[in-house]
């Protein structure tokens, strides 16, 4: 009845009690995951974990956020991942400006950020932005890798996108028409989620739509079309409430559902419909 749009099962946070997770889930009609894959090896077990259970499909791809650790080439080992008929999309790829090197460093050092203005550059601070550029070209030497692979493929694209709005949209705007992509654990303000509507892409929600701070995002939830987005938790991540601080799991996907079914004024199960169909075109459930 929901599709779990983005989960990440391989995780060490499940193995103690994974069965159970994944019972929990059915039993609140979640019958289907997927499991998103953050670097080559994690995208193996997404596999693996998708293999054993049929109601688990997977989604290969490196996270932006471990660019620092993947090789040059991911292209190479994601295209033979691919060759996999679990595999349903590519991902999760993007970019994310938020943990950049100048800002670790300023951090490390408690230098506040406001200082830099009255004390002019130090050499550190030159040095670390020095390393924030390599690191952003190889986000997005490794984010453009992903999108060219997903149009070879014929796949869609999961996105990770944090403080990097209009970089990730300059890159992709090359692929518009050519692949499809779900801005996931969607964040931003209803005038982004139509830019990206507008160029056939989706977004999801997570437990955000439930947090007291999550006003933004709920009204976004409420007012774009019902055929634009998809549920997910990002688990472990993200529990919505009054789970939230605990282990995020897949059977969450429909208090998801639900805070958005009643911030629209519609019922659950017009939900479960929409965002249902809306994954059914968006992931390649039968590749087989
Ligand atoms: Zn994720």
């Amino acid at each position: 009845m929901l599709i779990e749009t983005h989960a990440h099962l391989d995780y060490p946070d499940f193995a103690g009690d994974f069965d159970d997770v994944l019972e929990r889930a059915t039993a609140a009609g979640v019958t289907r995951i997927v499991t998103i894959g953050t670097s080559v090896e994690s995208s193996r077990r997404a596999i693996e974990i998708a293999e054993k259970y049929p109601n688990v499909y997977a989604v290969i791809g490196v996270h932006p956020t471990y660019a620092g650790e993947a090789e040059e080439d991911v292209t190479t080992p994601l295209r033979e991942l691919a060759q996999n008929p679990r595999v349903v999309a590519i991902g999760e790829t993007g970019l994310d400006y938020h943990r950049l090197p100048s800002v670790e460093a300023a951090k490390g050092k408690k230098v506040q950020v406001f200082s830099r203005a009255l004390q002019g550059e130090t050499e550190e601070e030159i040095e670390a932005q020095i390393h924030d550029g390599s690191y952003k070209s190889k986000q997005a030497s490794l984010f453009e890798q992903q999108l060219d692979l997903a149009v070879q493929l014929g796949l869609n694209v999961v996105i990770h996108q944090r403080d990097a709005w209009d970089d990730t949209l300059e890159i992709m705007r090359p692929y518009t028409d050519k692949l499809r992509g779900v801005f996931h654990c969607y964040g931003g303000t209803l005038e982004q989620a139509n830019e990206v509507l507008g160029l056939d892409h989706l977004v999801s929600f997570t437990g955000i739509v439930t947090f007291k701070n999550g006003a933004t995002v709920r009204d976004v939830a409420a007012q774009i079309p019902l055929w634009k987005f998809m549920v997910e938790t990002d688990c472990p991540y993200l529990a919505p409430v009054p789970f939230r601080g605990k282990r995020c799991e897949p059977a969450y996907t429909r208090i998801v559902a639900e805070t958005i079914a009643a911030a629209r004024g519609i019922s659950l199960e017009e939900i479960a419909e929409s965002t249902t169909e809306t994954a059914e075109q968006f992931f390649r459930f039968n590749r087989g």
